[in-house]
């Protein structure tokens, strides 16, 4: 297990009227080296117990040059980290965290299936990550399946547009559950939840896809049940779990 290190809040901003990204930096290196698809587990001053606390956040950013990790982060009312983080924590805060973990990642050789992502809220997180990362090494095509709430809620937006514009191997598709915008977009976009977006576009069962799922247990649980359902085998379905 790896130990705790000091890690410094460097610039904090507010992305959505919920969220704000909280750039993390490492002192003790030049460079931090991760895996998109991981976390880092911050410890919080939230707690006399140690476990209680600990939460993890998985990275935003893709790997690049320098010590530091974007963390994207919703304010849950109520929640003790998140009120932490939002009413305390400011640029120069420190904390400390452990090195990247977990395995929700894409494996490191050319893919040869195609990916479909699928994630409400913050679980977009680490598919921004990978989709900075791989889409330009990649031929196989990805799929990002957004759900949110508002168009004033979406994450990237930008970025992930810009993406889509570039490469023609990714179709970014956004489904909003209270508003549509007003605005056309360049996007597909629908009123409602994420689910019948996949159930449509990949009725017709394949060998050659992954399913790649984050985000809260009600919407996770959901998406596998479907796709099991759909035909698709448990291998085929990978999941992060926010809680
Ligand atoms: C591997 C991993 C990666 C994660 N990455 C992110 C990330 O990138 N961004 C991010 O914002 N969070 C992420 N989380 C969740 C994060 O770790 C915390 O759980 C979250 O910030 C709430 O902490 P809190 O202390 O504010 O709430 P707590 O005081 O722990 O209480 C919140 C309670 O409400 C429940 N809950 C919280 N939010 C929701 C919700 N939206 N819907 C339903 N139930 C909810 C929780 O299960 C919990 O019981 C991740 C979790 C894991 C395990």
């Amino acid at each position: 297990m790896s130990k705790w290190k000091e890690a410094v809040i460097n610039r904090i901003e507010q992305r959505t009227p919920t969220v704000r990204s909280f750039w993390v930096a490492l002192p003790d290196r030049e460079k931090l080296e991760f895996r998109p698809g991981q976390f880092l587990t911050l410890d919080l001053p939230i707690s006399e117990r140690r476990r209680e606390r600990w939460r993890s956040y998985s990275i935003a950013s893709a790997p690049g040059e320098s010590n530091e990790a974007e963390l994207c982060i919703v304010n849950l009312p109520g929640g003790k980290g998140t009120t932490y983080l939002f009413e305390e924590a400011e640029p120069g805060t420190r904390v400390l965290t452990k090195e990247p973990g977990g395995v929700f990642t894409l494996p490191d050789r050319p893919l040869d299936y195609d990916v479909v992502m699928i994630c409400t809220g913050t679980g977009v997180a680490p598919f921004r990550s990978m989709l900075l990362q791989r889409l330009p090494h990649e031929t196989r095509h990805f799929h990002l399946i957004y759900g949110s709430r508002t168009p004033d809620d979406l994450l990237y937006r930008d970025d992930f547009e810009r993406l889509a514009e570039e490469f023609p191997h990714f179709t970014y598709s956004v489904a909003l559950s209270r508003q549509l915008p007003d605005e056309d977009t360049t996007f597909d976009i629908s009123k409602g939840y994420v689910h019948p977006i996949y159930e449509r576009s990949y009725r017709e069962v394949r060998d050659d896809i992954r399913f790649y799922l984050c985000g809260w247990s009600q919407m996770v649980d959901e998406a596998r049940e479907r796709l099991l359902k759909m035909g698709y085998s448990e291998e085929q379905v990978i999941l992060e779990l926010y809680g």
